[in-house]
């Protein structure tokens, strides 16, 4: 009898590209730094986006307070439901419905671990045999990972540089099919720092209505705008097309390991309840890990209490770094960036390879700048375009005036002089 071959391998070797993510391709970039270099150069990771790290981005006050009231209740050391407690669903659903012309219930609203889980739940509860989703390129990864790891095909539609990065919408009416099951929609956009308009998100909600889909609104940078766009929740399109929105402390209150973010269901024509997908959902998160119950119980007062004067000073500290970045990148022949940043905490730069020496692509590039210069960025490839960088600008003005430093005296050393 002849060797029966195990079914699972392929399965696995899948799922082991799909674990290939953002964190590993960092960790990789970090290990190059050289300690010699790093005593007179100390690392600055413009990586990733957090700015936990730095004093004048601290939570506000508020926050920290509501934290230890909740400890200091003894309430919250229990186990808590597995669709969040109560009064912390509440606050969301009052929260989000601030901004939007319907009135989100505490049934609307399920808690999660942080918005990478909401992604998690979302993602595997749509991976269903044959089943494709469309995801935006470039992208933020986990969307990626998590779904080639459910074995969701993946259809990427571009979003255009030359028009403040809006999503290609012929590309998506190309791309659907009767087995699409969303589409994944980031505004304020990581990694491109673009808001989009009234506009364009209502044309983006009428294509996924014509094309029978529901729209993923990954909104954890929502509110985070600086420039002359207002932003608008997809939510508002809800009698449209029915929107998930994902949501999360991390961004706007910078408490991103507190590890506490949201799902919440705008559809106000019962769609999503009507097919079981949030039945789904509900299912998913009963087998999965909740949020500690403390920080749960801090929300309400989280959400209730936090001036506005903390938001609009970050947002200012985020406004004057982005136009401080843009526009010392004009002083760099061989990076150009097409669009200036008016929300969240990422600008896209493109490389002009032919313009330098000895650089081969956007790996090589950051590679080199972290082992010669103590300095990390992110390679285009791990949001989806190759030969370009995500750099985060939420960073001290002091840090960003030293990494412009470094990083245009490492185009100057590498760049081609002839
Ligand atoms: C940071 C981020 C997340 C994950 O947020 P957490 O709440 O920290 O898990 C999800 N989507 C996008 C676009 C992000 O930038």
């Amino acid at each position: 009898m002849g060797k029966q071959e195990w079914g699972f391998k392929e399965n696995h070797e899948v799922q082991a590209a799909a674990a290939i993510t953002m964190k590993n391709i960092l960790e990789a970039i970090i290990s190059q730094t050289d300690d010699t270099i790093l005593a007179t150069k100390p690392l600055i990771h413009l990586g990733h986006g957090d700015p936990s790290v730095y004093p004048c981005f601290r939570t506000s006050n508020v926050v920290e307070d509501a934290l230890v009231e909740s400890l200091q209740s003894t309430k919250f050391n229990c186990y808590a439901p597995n669709l969040g407690i109560n009064p912390a669903r509440r606050a969301i659903a009052d929260y989000l419905s601030r901004d939007i012309p319907y009135k989100l219930t505490t049934d609307d609203i399920f808690v999660t671990v942080g918005a990478e889980h909401a992604i998690h739940v979302l993602l595997t509860v749509l991976a269903c045999p044959g089943a494709n989703i469309l995801l935006p390129k470039p992208n933020y990864p986990t969307y990626e990972a998590r779904a080639r790891h459910s074995l969701l095909e993946v259809r990427h539609f571009g979003l255009l540089p030359e028009k403040g990065w809006e999503v290609d919408l012929d590309v998506v009416k190309e791309l659907a099919d009767d087995k699409t099951v969303a589409i994944v929609l980031i505004n304020p956009g990581n990694p491109c720092g673009n808001v989009y308009t009234f506009e364009h998100l209502q044309k983006i909600a009428e294509t996924a209505r014509h094309l029978g889909i529901m729209v993923i609104a990954d909104e954890v940078y929502a509110h985070q705008v600086f420039g002359n766009k207002p932003f608008i929740p997809m939510g508002v399109f809800g009698d449209i097309v029915p929107v998930v929105t994902l949501g999360t402390l991390s961004k706007r209150w910078i408490v991103p390991g507190w590890r506490f973010g949201w799902i919440a269901i705008t559809d106000p024509n019962g769609i999503l309840y009507k097919t079981g997908i949030v039945d789904s959902i509900k299912d998913c998160l009963v087998i999965t890990a909740e949020p500690a119950t403390v920080i749960q119980g801090a929300v309400l007062r989280i959400m209730e209490n936090t001036p506005d004067s903390f938001f609009s000073k970050i947002n200012n500290f985020l406004k004057d770094a982005a136009d401080m970045v843009y526009e010392r990148l004009k002083e760099i022949p061989v990076v150009t960036c097409p669009h200036k940043p008016e929300g969240s905490m990422f600008l896209m730069v493109k490389l002009n390879l032919s313009g330098f020496d000895d650089i081969v692509d956007d790996v090589d590039f950051c590679m080199k700048l972290a082992k010669e210069d103590s300095m990390i960025l992110l390679p285009g490839d791990a949001v989806g375009l190759k030969n370009w960088v995500r750099m985060s600008f939420a960073a001290e003005s002091n840090v960003l005036e030293d990494a412009i430093g470094r990083i245009k005296a490492f185009c100057f050393r590498h760049a081609k002089h002839d």
